[in-house]
């Protein structure tokens, strides 16, 4: 293997480690929420693509000649992030939580865009159209988080004055 190919195949195996954990953390945060509907449903989506995604990343990395037998060592590198968006113990836990998954959103798109300069660096049109094709999921789904933030802040605002259940 060239340096290149060493990289990303490295990249490849980082993309699917932050693919776990986020269909981890994406499953904790959709079976918390009970109160805002239109969150739990953008959230059940993304799960079924991220879980499309992390297969989509593992036939990619066996195409290139990788094992993917290893792939379970290098999870656990975006907990501190996963902590952030599964953090079920703060009392505006659905604010918070929004937030962090618009940041990890943000991370995967980087994340996306580098694989897919390296790729066509390399010559891998294949590669380059699955990651440009779940690049387009990550942006939509970005996209969607952010324009919900303020109806999921005043719905927050509003359930935590009446003392209603406002925190999931
Ligand atoms: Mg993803
Ligand atoms: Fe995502």
């Amino acid at each position: 293997m060239t340096k290149a190919e060493e990289h990303i195949m490295d990249w490849l195996r980082d993309a699917h480690a932050m693919e776990k954990q986020a269909e981890t953390m994406l499953a904790s945060m959709a079976g918390r929420i009970e109160n805002y509907p239109e969150l739990k449903q953008a959230v059940e989506l993304h799960l079924e693509e991220t879980k499309e995604q992390a297969q989509r990343l593992s036939e990619c990395i066996e195409r290139r000649g990788g094992n993917t037998s290893t792939l379970k060592d290098a999870a656990g590198q975006f907990v501190a992030m996963g902590q952030g968006l599964s953090g079920v113990f703060v009392e505006d836990e659905v604010v918070k939580g929004t937030m962090a998954g618009y940041t990890f959103e943000q991370m995967e798109i980087a994340a996306y865009r580098t694989l897919i300069a390296a790729a066509k660096e390399l010559g891998d049109t294949q590669t380059a159209a699955v990651c440009g094709a779940i690049l387009e999921q990550e942006e939509a789904t970005a996209k969607k988080l952010a324009d919900m933030i303020p109806t999921i802040t005043a719905r927050y605002l509003e359930r935590s004055e009446m003392g209603v259940t406002a925190k999931h």
